[in-house]
């Protein structure tokens, strides 16, 4: 844990962006701009590895958490609604159909992201669901305001490496969290993956700068760590920039997550799992399934490793690095 200013700042809407309109346009712009490579190209990339390892580990909680919900569940019908808040381009769309849901809501502030999330969903083949595609600033607007049936609800929602966004300001941070977990069913669960704070404040206190990263990616603060501590961490608008590679550099924000589980309490839902990729990763590797997943998705350079030699090659190494992102 690191010193956060006390609690009673965090219900006073405060942005540390100075824009009115917060990071919203740089975060849009930013997404929208990223091209979009064909596969071979994705071979070539340098965090190959630490993409396909993220795909990994989404692929595993998607699989697991749908199949949990339908075990818990009274009624034996096949539907199945998803929400993915912070779509992106589609990169989850495949995982949805391998769960064999029925339908999909995909939600994005980026509208050229949008436009490939459905081209991508049209172009796939044995489509087993339908989807509505809405582009909307997920932190400011509410989403049942823009669903074509405002009374949808939905059995998971899924918001992976999206979630950090919104914690630029308390009112941001409570949309955010209302539109993963109204149209809930009860049993519903909410799902995501965001980097931890925790972690990137001891890196960043162990670089005794305002930076630390390796050829890959790169943390940049407006101040060092003892500077921060000093003025006091704010618990929304800790705002930081994010480098990885030609692929991501863009404003983030520190989620503090006794906050967001407050948050999320707030809005009906409690914590069930929380891990950290590591762990994660190490809880989960040895299933049949999930290593025969793990060898097919290429998500390690070479897994297992062989008489515990010392894992070596960039990419290895660099996703060492990186891979609690
Ligand atoms: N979920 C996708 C995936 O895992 O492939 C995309 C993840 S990408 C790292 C983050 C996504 O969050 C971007 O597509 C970005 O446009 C979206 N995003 C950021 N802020 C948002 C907001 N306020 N409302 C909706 N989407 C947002």
């Amino acid at each position: 844990q690191h010193s956060y200013r006390p609690q009673q700042t965090y219900d006073q809407n405060q942005t540390t962006s100075g824009e009115s309109s917060g990071i919203s346009s740089i975060v849009a712009n930013h997404y929208n701009n990223i091209n979009n490579k064909d596969i071979s190209e994705r071979l070539k990339s340098r965090i190959y590895f630490m993409r396909n390892f993220n795909n990994w580990i989404k692929s595993i909680i998607i699989r697991d958490t749908i199949s949990l919900i339908r075990q818990d569940r009274k009624d034996l019908s096949d539907d199945f609604v998803v929400f993915d808040l912070g779509c992106g381009k589609g990169g989850d769309l495949i995982k949805f159909q391998k769960s064999k849901i029925s339908h999909l809501v995909a939600a994005d502030i980026a509208a050229i992201s949008i436009e490939h999330c459905k081209d991508r969903f049209k172009c796939m083949n044995n489509k087993t669901y339908t989807a509505d595609f809405i582009n909307i600033d997920c932190t400011r607007e509410r989403l049942r305001n823009h669903l074509p049936d405002a009374s949808l609800q939905f059995d998971m929602t899924s918001c992976q490496f999206s979630f950090h966004y919104c914690f630029e300001s308390y009112e941001q941070a409570r949309m955010m969290i209302q539109n993963a977990s109204e149209s809930l069913k009860i049993g519903g669960i909410f799902c995501g993956t965001i980097p931890d704070s925790n972690e990137v404040m001891k890196r960043l206190k162990q670089s005794g700068s305002n930076q630390y990263g390796n050829n890959l990616y790169s943390i940049t603060f407006p101040k060092s760590y003892d500077e921060m501590v000093a003025d006091g961490i704010p618990i929304f608008g800790s705002r930081y920039n994010f480098h990885l590679d030609e692929v991501v550099d863009c404003p983030e924000f520190l989620v503090h997550f006794p906050i967001f589980e407050e948050l999320c309490h707030s809005f009906g839902m409690k914590l069930i799992f929380k891990r950290s990729f590591g762990s994660f990763f190490l809880e989960n590797k040895d299933d049949p399934g999930n290593f025969q997943l793990m060898n097919y998705m290429d998500a390690l350079e070479k897994y297992p490793p062989k008489n515990n030699e010392k894992l070596a090659g960039t990419a290895r190494d660099d996703y060492q690095h990186i891979r609690d992102f």
